[in-house]
């Protein structure tokens, strides 16, 4: 009887540490590799008989994009921490596991490295037929004198992602150690600014685009390669939502003692407090650099709305040659035919493909247009002060922030017909001026959002109640 309760009784255990898979951590026996600093903090404090409120003190963070000041309580794996004024999530969920996005950065590299194995795609009309490789869609650009589109392409499809893989890789066998030096700090705070600039999504969606735009014209055929690539961008998304900064960060280095008191429910700049960009310190305005990462910050005082107006002028006047000159020009049989960005659109609704010219238009004209009309809009809302609605102001600069990067689809379609179709006098594409001034817009217009300081859309209060 005592024997058979026991026995349930281990049972149930086993099925509630599978249901519950992180209890499993507050073992002692679980090794130092997957024990999380809070709970061996906690583990620290009842070995060494302090209570357990004295050891975990909840942290205060600053919020990096409204300034407020609040109190960052310990999550359990699943819960994330958002700040109470402009809803920025300061902490995404917990992991139960922190060394979980090594599996997946792993398996991106290894896809990555598959890539570069196999044809990408393969084309082929009236007998000639042409294959390409994932490198010659940036080796043909750079052939076609326009070397600056295909570091472009070659960087933010595959170097940038495969370099952040790396780093992460690296940064967790080194947070798993616990130990971290000023060379290894220098890089963690460099990969976050990196994320929006990484856009394998957007080149599948090109990809796909230039496909849908050539079928009717030849036979074209996908290869493993871009099959690899697809699997590598899925990839790579997901081991940007599984790195736990905040706590990736304490297992690299915690924070150093500030020896200044915090009020939460204040903006940090009433406290002359900033936070570090690169690791989310808050510290001192005086001090001229981060003492975690070392990261030197930008100061309040500092006035970056003459920079991103000037960039936002820049990207008006570029959009004019980009909207000018042919993006590409398909020359057939002799005869060229050369394309502008809305000619390009509209040839594509004549020709049926309304789904397709529907997308180019968005992502080539509507976005970039309201892009830097909601920006300019955000710049004047900052300069006078208009914050009576300033939720709706932070939701448009993220919104705006997120589709910018999508603008790149034209450029990348034209990245790809020009690699893929190459069938000699039969049929060539050429890329034209325009996709090196619009490549220069959705760079520039992204510069102009990251150079913009959302926390000038807040002023010093806060009622609970407006949403
Ligand atoms: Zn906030
Ligand atoms: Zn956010
Ligand atoms: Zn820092």
């Amino acid at each position: 009887m005592n024997y058979a309760t026991t026995s349930i009784s281990i049972i149930a255990e086993y099925v509630g540490r599978a249901w519950r898979p992180h209890m499993r951590l507050e073992k002692a026996g679980s090794g130092p590799l997957f024990l999380p600093v809070h709970l061996k903090t906690r583990l620290d404090a009842i070995v060494n008989g302090m209570t357990v409120e004295h050891a975990t003190d909840l942290p205060v963070a600053v919020c990096r994009e409204c300034d407020w000041v609040i109190q960052v309580p310990s999550r359990a794996p699943g819960e994330s921490v958002h700040c109470p004024r402009c809803n920025h999530h300061i902490a995404p969920p917990a992991q139960s596991d922190r060394q979980r996005p090594l599996a997946w950065a792993m398996a991106a590299l290894i896809m990555l490295a598959l890539v570069f194995a196999f044809d990408f795609l393969s084309f082929s009309t009236r007998g000639v037929s042409h294959t390409m490789s994932f490198f010659d869609a940036a080796r043909t650009m750079a052939g076609h004198d326009y070397p600056s589109l295909a570091v472009l392409l070659f960087c933010t499809t595959v170097g940038l992602p495969g370099a952040y893989l790396l780093a992460v890789v690296f940064l967790l066998w080194q947070a798993s150690r616990h130990k971290a030096g000023a060379a290894t700090r220098a890089l963690a705070r460099q990969l976050r600014p990196l994320e929006p600039w990484m856009m394998s999504d957007v080149f599948i969606v090109g990809v796909l685009v230039s496909l849908i735009k050539i079928v009717t014209l030849a036979d074209v055929s996908i290869g493993l390669s871009f099959i690899a690539f697809c699997i590598y961008a899925l990839l790579v998304l997901r081991t940007f939502m599984l790195i736990d900064w905040p706590a990736l960060w304490a297992d690299l280095a915690p924070m150093p003692a500030l020896h200044t008191h915090l009020e939460t429910g204040r903006t940090g700049a009433s406290q002359n407090l900033v936070v570090c960009r690169g690791c989310d310190m808050p510290f001192p305005n005086d001090r001229g650099k981060c003492p975690r990462c070392g990261g030197r910050h930008i100061a309040h005082a500092i006035d970056r709305i003459q920079l991103t107006w000037a960039l936002l002028i820049t990207a008006v006047i570029l959009y004019i040659p980009a909207n000018i000159y042919p993006i590409m020009s398909t020359t057939s049989l002799g005869s060229t035919d050369p394309q502008t960005i809305v000619g390009g659109v509209l040839h594509l609704a004549h020709t049926g493909s309304w789904p397709i010219a529907l997308v180019i238009f968005v992502a080539s004209v509507v976005v970039p247009i309201s892009k830097i009309v909601a920006l300019a809009w955000l710049c004047l809302t900052a300069t006078y002060r208009w914050h009576h609605n300033s939720r709706t102001q932070m939701r448009l600069y993220r919104v705006t922030e997120k589709i910018g990067r999508w603008s790149m689809i034209d450029v990348f379609v034209v990245a790809v017909l020009v690699a893929l179709v190459r069938a000699g006098a039969l049929m060539a594409i050429e890329p034209g001026p325009a996709a090196l001034c619009f490549a220069a817009v959705v760079i520039i217009t992204m510069i102009a959002a990251l150079t913009f300081d959302t926390r000038q859309l807040w002023d010093e209060t806060f009622e609970m109640n407006t949403r």
